[in-house]
């Protein structure tokens, strides 16, 4: 089989020209992502960089070669501008220009322009450059759960080692004068290679953006948009999760209902943009407090519930009065003498597979309850229920073991 460079030429225009169509079509179907846009105009101008290419011989040497490669570089620099646009970084159309500015100065000096073999070189070495930087960005956001990331990072870095492998390869066996660059069975790897890669990448690009679509619906439909933290649905959902790990083993889990007092006041006396404040100075004060291992969330207008693995009761009774007395503290620069924000916590243990985090919640807010009937601002807890299995293993365990069965108060 012989691989036709001319033909594979125009294949790779026209692929390339295709590709770059859809990506700005993907651009203008999704508002909330942009970077589409910039990459299919960077496969556009690639596209008709590498259509002037294959004029070579028949168009003038400054259209063929020196603004052809200069559009060329020019896609590839806006490929690396749409990674950084992508994950939220700033573009510097500057930067941009560079390769390109740096390729046209250089063919400005007659005897690079008249060196088919340094041309080759430069050309390399600046396509390589950008699409390792271009890589670089997309690893920089690895902290996002993105599939493609990965695949993208490797194609691009894959692609500039082919690159960079073609300078020591023209060094060691340069380009005759008067030969055209393309013949020879390295440009036809390398046009093939090419063509493979630009497939792939904008495969990949495409994924990119919709596997970022899905994940910013997705993170919209499980945390709540004022305070920031998981709403009922993501809490519930991770709170069971939690207690079916831990409750294999019998270990308590605490769960401690919170509910801010006099909320309704709040907001009718100091206005309910001051009460939006309060809810979010304590969603942050609670998540602070809790630390990582906890599951927190708000399950109603002024309600939030944690679930988190403690030694016993009375170690979820203090956890609680720490977040109690924190957001006190936070939260009363907000508040006037007459009403100053405060929480009151119910808190209950979880040690029954059995028994789903609807039950604990509702034997925390037994406890919830005394806590408003005996004058808000305070901690109160109830003991868990349990089923016959989980009273025997109880029953079974030794005596140090059951410490967390006991029934503690903490006052304001
Ligand atoms: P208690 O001490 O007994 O809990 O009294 P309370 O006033 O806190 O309880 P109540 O249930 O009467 O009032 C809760 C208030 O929370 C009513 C509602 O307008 C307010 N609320 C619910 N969601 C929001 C919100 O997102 N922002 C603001 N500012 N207020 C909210
Ligand atoms: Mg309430
Ligand atoms: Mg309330």
């Amino acid at each position: 089989m012989t691989l036709d460079v001319q033909t594979l030429s125009v294949v790779t225009v026209f692929v390339t020209a295709l590709l770059g169509a859809l990506l700005v079509f993907a651009g203008l179907q999704n508002r909330a992502v942009r970077a589409p846009m910039i990459w299919g105009a960077a496969y556009i101008v690639g596209a008709v960089g590498l259509a002037l290419i294959t004029t070579h011989g028949a168009a003038p040497d400054w259209l063929s070669i020196t603004i052809a490669n200069g559009l060329v570089l020019l896609g590839s620099a806006l490929t690396w501008a749409g990674a950084r646009m992508f994950d939220g970084r700033p573009v510097r159309p500057g930067l941009v220009l560079a390769a390109p500015a740096l390729w046209l100065i250089a063919c400005m000096v007659p005897a690079f322009e008249r060196d088919i073999n340094l041309r080759v070189v430069l050309v390399s070495a600046l396509m390589a450059m950008l699409a390792a930087v271009t890589a670089e960005e997309f690893w920089r956001g690895r902290s996002e759960p993105l599939m493609s990331r990965w695949p993208t990072v490797c194609a691009l870095l894959a692609y500039a080692a082919a690159l960079l492998a073609r300078i020591p390869a023209t060094m060691l066996s340069p380009i005759l004068q008067g030969q055209s660059i393309m013949s020879g069975v390295s440009f036809a790897l390398l046009a093939f290679g090419t063509l493979l890669f630009t497939v792939v990448l904008a495969f990949l690009l495409l994924n990119m953006t919709k596997e970022r679509t899905e994940l910013q619906h997705k993170i919209a439909s499980l945390i709540d948009p004022l305070s920031g933290v998981p709403n009922r649905r993501a809490f519930l959902e991770g709170a069971n999760r939690l207690l079916m790990q831990q409750s294999l083993d019998y270990e308590p889990l605490a769960v401690l209902l919170f509910d801010l007092d006099r909320f309704k006041t709040i907001n009718d006396q100091l206005g309910h943009g001051t009460g939006d404040m309060v809810l979010q100075i304590f969603a942050s004060t609670a998540s602070h407090t809790l630390g990582s291992d906890t599951m927190f969330g708000r399950i109603g207008g002024e309600e939030f519930a944690a679930v988190l693995p403690v030694g016993d009761l009375g170690e979820a009774v203090a956890i609680a009065d720490r977040v109690r007395r924190n957001f006190a503290k936070a939260a009363a620069a907000h508040g006037t003498d007459d009403l100053l924000p405060s929480v009151s916590v119910g808190v209950t243990l979880g040690c029954d597979p059995s028994l789903p985090v609807a039950g604990l919640l509702a034997a925390a807010d037994q406890a919830l309850y005394r806590a408003k009937a005996n004058g808000r601002n305070r901690v109160e807890s109830s003991e868990p229920e349990m089923s016959e299995t989980a009273a025997q293993k109880k029953a079974d365990a030794r005596p140090s073991d059951r410490r967390g069965w006991r029934q503690t108060a903490v006052r304001a």
